[in-house]
């Protein structure tokens, strides 16, 4: 299937988990995509992996809540691609605390990254979007910003707020025949979610109407989906992934 033709994708925190799982489905679908990641050699792998399947892919490493540092990737990844279709802005980290115990840091660098980051990269591209009349913005968001949880004020807070940005520029480039829509994935098996326990692992589960948690390329799908040009009519939306757990 090649539902992605020669199509350009940026896909931020490309290097791990569900931007991985994203870059590659992307490449297999005949994508040429564009690995942004914190860690050059994060990118630069899964930029490997793509050439491997025959497409063309380029690695960059940048700190997505830097918002020169965006600035200027954007136009290096403009000058090497030549145009965008795709933007996907999945990076993304937690640093759960209790709403008592949590530092400023804490705060302010789960939102820098989670939704500053998706600001500081749409931003960047939006002209170039608007140029061309065509474009696709897919926000990796959480069920988190949609039902909150304790220990995670500030990982639920740019959730939220990724919807509400992801809604508000939807609004704004739809005119130009540019969609942005969210992805709002459960619990998926990726080195963010490695990290909990097994009572906790069990406690999510027991809430999981499909008693697992998601693979990335669960979430790759509804990204592909949410990219294909015959995809046009439905811009503004989160669709949910989740086996079931919020409904
Ligand atoms: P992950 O395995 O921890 O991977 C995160 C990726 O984001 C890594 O490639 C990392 O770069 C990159 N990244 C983090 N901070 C960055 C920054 N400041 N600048 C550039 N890149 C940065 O996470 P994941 O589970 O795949 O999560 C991906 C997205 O899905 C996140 O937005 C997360 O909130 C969301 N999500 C995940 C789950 C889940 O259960 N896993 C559920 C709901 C939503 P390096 O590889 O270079 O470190």
């Amino acid at each position: 299937m090649s539902l992605l033709n020669d199509k350009v994708a940026v896909v931020t925190g490309a290097g791990r988990g569900i931007g991985r799982a994203v870059a590659i489905a992307y490449a297999k679908m005949g994508a040429n995509v564009v690995c942004v990641s914190r860690t050059e050699e994060n990118a630069s792998r899964v930029a490997t992996e793509i050439e491997a399947l025959g497409q063309k892919a380029w690695a960059f490493a940048v700190d997505v809540s830097d918002t020169s540092a965006v600035e200027a990737s954007a136009k290096s990844i403009l000058e090497a691609t030549g145009k965008l279709d795709i933007l996907v802005n999945n990076a993304g980290i937690t640093r759960d605390n209790l709403l008592m115990r949590m530092s400023e840091e804490e705060w302010d660098t789960v939102l820098n990254t989670n939704l500053k980051g998706a600001f500081n990269f749409t931003k960047a591209f939006t002209r170039t979007f608007m140029k061309q009349r065509s474009g696709r913005i897919i926000n990796i968001a959480s069920v988190i910003g949609l039902v909150g949880n304790a220990g995670q004020s500030n990982y639920a807070a740019s959730k939220a707020a990724l919807l509400g940005f992801t809604k508000s520029v939807a609004k704004e480039l739809a005119p130009r025949g540019i969609t942005a829509n969210a992805i709002a994935p459960g619990f998926i098996e990726t080195d963010m979610t490695a990290v909990l326990d097994e009572k906790v692992r069990g406690s999510i589960i027991d809430r999981v109407p499909m008693a697992r948690f998601g693979s990335p390329e669960d979430i790759a799908n509804a990204a592909i989906f949410l990219a294909m040009e015959s995809t046009n009519y439905m811009t503004g939306q989160i669709l949910t992934v989740d086996g079931g757990m919020v409904m």
